[in-house]
């Protein structure tokens, strides 16, 4: 699914940015900025630049491969996730995930 540029980024960061800004701890490291923005080695991203024909995954061969998709889904992440979902809770969109770890340095 097609959106505007930019838009879950600024839906995930807009609610807490106020504490985003003023946190003393987190960086924005590579993997962090994929996830956040989307831009990144995502079967949609690399087919909406033009590097990849396919939108599939090309861990699970899921039809659709976006940073949502390795955030919460795939199959090949699950023991990074396990250790998400230990720190941060089940809900693993990009808003919640974003709330969490602005409110804590070890989330
Ligand atoms: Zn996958």
């Amino acid at each position: 699914m097609e959106e505007l540029p930019g838009r879950r980024t600024v839906e995930a960061v807009l609610p807490c940015l106020g504490e985003w800004l003023d946190r003393a701890h987190g960086g924005v490291g590579y993997r962090m900025t994929q996830i956040l923005t989307g831009h990144g080695c995502f079967g949609e991203y690399l087919g909406r630049i033009g590097r990849k024909e396919s939108r599939k995954c090309h861990h699970c061969d899921h039809q659709w491969d976006d940073a949502q998709h390795t955030l919460a889904d795939c199959p090949a992440w699950m023991d990074e996730r396990a250790d998400l979902v230990a720190a941060v809770g089940r809900n693993l969109t990009l808003p919640m995930v974003v709330s969490a770890i602005v409110g804590s340095e070890e989330k």
